[in-house]
């Protein structure tokens, strides 16, 4: 068992999970294979401003039974939601700031809607698009004093908020009743790392020291970054795997455990597996889906009003909306909403999604510089200050990505598939033994598209293997 050769593709939250619990287990010869230069994955915190940003996982969602709050909760690390994420404002394209009552009174409509509380969901053959929009109209009808084109507008920006919360480029590609799958820890939605950033939860599970950027503790000597696999052959004579890296070195394992996102599996499976995997796992790879949902960091000299509301929304007018569309700004229709950070008073941060989000990642900074300073000068009155730097995420054009994170979609439903298909292992014939298995968080059944369901999702893998040499060798138990 100690000496079984393990080889773990992908250094994010699920593979660094399974990789520090088959450690701890007493398996030594474990090795992490990843893409980039760095670990952590969709997380990724970076020193920015007054301390740091997280450029993908930012909160903890939830309490009861999510893997991060249990493990950190008497550590003093996750810090309840911010006060400064109070209620946005929203702003009309004509500059005009909507009265707090009205907000209010759609908010009303709009905060009972939140998609994974919806009872009629569960068995409703449509797309979430089309559930919300009759739901919202409907429980819109009483309220007779409140402007139609103001609601619609509100509704359209609502429609972009709850889609970057599923991943999705747009809502009416989302399953109704796929929504039941997913499931809400019970607790505070939005725990936050203050000025420690995500990356401190991955140096916990690691036993490595925050502050030394090189340590990686149990993991010291078990990572090989810039090591992006090119092949796994998972059936040989000699039964050993052979991964192949870019660079032609080639590595034999006993078990694999692949992490890497659905993302990268939807581009590259064909070419990643040889021979190629069962039908029911092509499947699954072609028939979840996930979308792209982006960043966008301003950094201010100092903290200013009137931007120091909690966040705003941006409603656009449908004439000002049919004029953007013909400009080479097109794009800024899909960035829905800035707010402030927690323990960065100079930050705002901005929200983008679908289509629109990946044009902006394929133009330069500057240009996205100035397409900024352009919405606000459409949107505010009083002149905003110059940001004096900006930062965006690029989480679709990178290849070690292709996305945010996984959805179900109606196409989902439609071939009936699920995560549970992805996470299916595949197993020697002869003897049963895992050959390759599969972690991250798009094979988790109900924590999927977060941080939590990839931890679980290694710790699942991790005993899996666990189990099978136990299994055999019951005399490693003692
Ligand atoms: C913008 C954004 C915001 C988010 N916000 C939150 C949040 O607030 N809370 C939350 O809980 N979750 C959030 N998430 C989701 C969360 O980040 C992910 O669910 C989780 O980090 C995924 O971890 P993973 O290990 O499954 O995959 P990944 O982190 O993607 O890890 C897979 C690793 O595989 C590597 N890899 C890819 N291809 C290869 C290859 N061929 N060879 C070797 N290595 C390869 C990649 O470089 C990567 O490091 C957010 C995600 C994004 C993008």
């Amino acid at each position: 068992m100690k000496s079984k050769r393990i080889v773990i593709i992908g250094a994010g939250a699920a593979g660094i999970a399974a990789a520090t619990r088959l450690l701890e287990s007493g398996f030594e010869n474990v090795l992490l294979l990843e893409a980039e230069n760095r670990f952590g994955g969709r997380i990724h915190t970076i020193p920015f401003a007054d301390n740091v940003v997280d450029l993908g996982a930012q909160w903890c969602h939830g309490e009861q039974g999510n893997a991060i709050y249990e493990l950190t909760r008497d550590l003093d690390m996750l810090h309840p939601t911010d006060e400064i994420e109070g209620d946005f404002k929203c702003i009309r394209s004509n500059k005009e700031v909507v009265a707090d009552v009205v907000i209010d009174r759609l908010r009303s409509i709009t905060s009972n809607l939140e998609p994974t509380q919806q009872k009629g969901l569960k068995d409703y053959e449509g797309s979430l698009g089309t559930y919300l929009t009759e739901a919202f109209w409907r429980n819109l009808q009483p309220l007779t004093d409140v402007d139609r084109v103001v609601a619609r507008e509100f509704f359209e920006n609502c429609k972009k908020m709850f889609s970057s919360m599923d991943g999705a480029d747009h809502l009416f590609e989302v399953s109704g009743k796929g929504q039941h799958e997913y499931l809400d820890c019970e607790g505070d939605l939005h725990l936050n790392w203050r000025d420690k950033g995500f990356r401190s939860f991955l140096c916990l599970l690691m036993k490595a020291d925050q502050a030394d950027a090189f340590d990686l503790g149990l993991l010291n000597e078990h990572i090989q970054y810039n090591a992006r696999v090119e092949h796994i052959e998972w059936q040989s004579p000699t039964g050993d795997i052979r991964i192949r890296l870019w660079n032609g070195e080639l590595i034999l394992a006993d078990h694999v455990i692949c992490t890497v996102s659905l993302g990268v599996l939807k581009e590259i499976h064909q070419k990643l597996f040889i021979p190629p995997l069962p039908l029911v796992k092509c499947r699954a790879i072609d028939g979840l889906k996930l979308g792209t949902v982006d960043k966008i960091y301003l950094e201010f000299k100092e903290p200013f009003t009137p931007l120091d509301w909690p966040g705003f929304s941006l409603l656009w007018r449908e004439e000002d909306l049919v004029e953007l569309r013909n400009t080479g700004y097109y794009w800024l229709e899909s960035l829905f909403s800035f707010h402030r950070v927690s323990c960065q008073p100079r930050l705002l941060q901005g929200w983008i999604i679908g289509q629109h989000a990946r044009h902006m990642e394929t133009l330069s900074e500057a240009e996205v510089f100035d397409a900024l300073l352009w919405l606000f000068k459409k949107f505010f009155t009083s002149e905003v200050p110059t940001p004096v730097r900006l930062l965006r995420t690029r989480w679709y054009t990178n290849p070690n990505f292709r996305g945010s994170y996984f959805f179900r979609a109606i196409y989902t439903e439609e071939v009936k598939t699920s995560s549970s298909d992805l996470a299916i292992p595949i197993l020697d014939e002869k003897d049963g033994r895992p050959l390759l298995q599969f972690a991250g968080e798009a094979t988790h059944p109900h924590f999927y598209s977060t941080a939590h369901g990839a931890v679980d999702s290694g710790w699942r893998e991790a005993q899996r293997l666990i189990t099978h040499y136990l299994d055999h060798n019951p005399h490693l138990e003692e």
